[in-house]
């Protein structure tokens, strides 16, 4: 789904049994101050074990703070164009194919005095990931991570910048994560205290109130990550959860799935039967046997399977049993 998404479950147990009261203070974590010791351990926690988790080089800023990471590539491009100074220049899309495939870039196309290059990481959408990163030379790259950060072991000195929504792959909506190569911070004045990143870095994430809450469920699920085994860890299981459900699509008479295949994304799993009414009773039967959130996005249609970290195997199993029940009551009619 493209919203927010399944927490493990420890976590969620976690947090209930301190809900009332916690560390003994008498008080929810909901209650505290963002100014008291008891959320300052918190938020330093959650800083410390993302960078662990992601291997965040020193001379990155690491922030947790509100606002959402409404972007993806559209809209950073039809939103950086509202600003006068800003000249937007798009050097590859796969827009002509729906976005089903991910476009190359050429290092020569890229104008080596840009401020940055955009990109999604994951299209949560379309199911589709780039794995290779675009070479762009001395160009920052900026990236929307929102849908598989944590998911991939990614190399943070690749990037200028990385921003996520929490409500995929890191815990509840409200939070948004934003990793910052520091001397790309402060170098312009910024319209907003509140969009300034240099403010809200040398206020420790602290220059308003921060989304305390999501941050400490956040910190659960990085301590819920690391116990796992960390990210490359997650990446393993979450090739090994797609492949067997890709498997499933691929040698099926009846589902497709309208991906390139080198590009497809091992989180956002989209797939069609080519029938919408069949689309429609699968959806149906889908809810019916407990899979809430499988139609796909309302823009594309079909169904789409999403498989964030905390999303288990049996759950993949589950499905791929639903699938071919389905395929056997209805196949033949692609
Ligand atoms: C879910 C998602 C977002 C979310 O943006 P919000 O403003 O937090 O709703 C942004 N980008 C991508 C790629 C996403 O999947």
């Amino acid at each position: 789904m493209a919203g927010p998404a399944v927490l493990p479950k420890s976590v969620l147990e976690k947090a209930q049994s301190e809900l009332v009261n916690y560390e003994n203070s008498g008080m929810s974590v909901m209650e505290l101050s963002h100014r008291s010791s008891l959320f300052e351990t918190i938020i330093e926690n959650a800083e410390t074990l993302l960078r662990e988790l992601m291997n965040i080089p020193d001379n990155y800023k690491v922030l947790f703070l509100q606002g959402g990471a409404s972007s993806w590539s559209k809209k950073a491009i039809s939103e950086a164009k509202k600003i006068d100074t800003v000249e937007v220049q798009v050097i590859a899309s796969s827009e002509d194919k729906n976005f089903t495939y991910i476009p190359e870039v050429h290092l020569e196309d890229i104008p080596q005095d840009a401020a940055y290059l955009h990109i999604t990481t994951n299209n949560t959408i379309e199911g589709t990931t780039i794995y290779d990163l675009p070479k762009t030379g001395k160009v920052p790259l900026i990236a929307d991570m929102s849908s598989n950060i944590l998911s991939i072991n990614y190399n943070v000195a690749d990037f200028g910048l990385i921003y996520a929504g929490a409500q995929k792959n890191i815990g509840p909506a409200g939070l948004t994560v934003v990793i910052v190569r520091e001397d790309l911070i402060g170098q312009v004045d910024v319209l907003s205290a509140m969009l300034d990143y240099d403010i809200h870095a040398k206020n420790g994430s602290m220059y308003n109130t921060p989304p305390t809450y999501s941050i400490y469920i956040a910190k659960l699920v990085f301590e819920w990550i690391k116990e796992q085994g960390g990210v490359s860890q997650m990446e393993k299981l979450n090739k090994e959860k797609s492949a067997i459900l890709y498997n499933e699509i691929d040698a099926s008479a009846l589902f497709s799935s309208p991906v390139n295949p080198k590009d497809r994304s091992i989180n956002n799993i989209p797939f069609i039967t080519g029938n919408d009414a069949l689309d429609k009773k699968f959806n149906q039967e889908a809810i019916a046997a407990g899979f809430e959130n499988l139609k796909g996005h309302r823009s594309v249609g079909g169904m789409r399977a999403s498989l964030y970290n905390a999303f288990p195997k049996v759950g993949v199993e589950a499905l791929i049993h639903l699938m071919k029940k389905f395929e056997s009551e209805n196949g033949g009619t692609k």
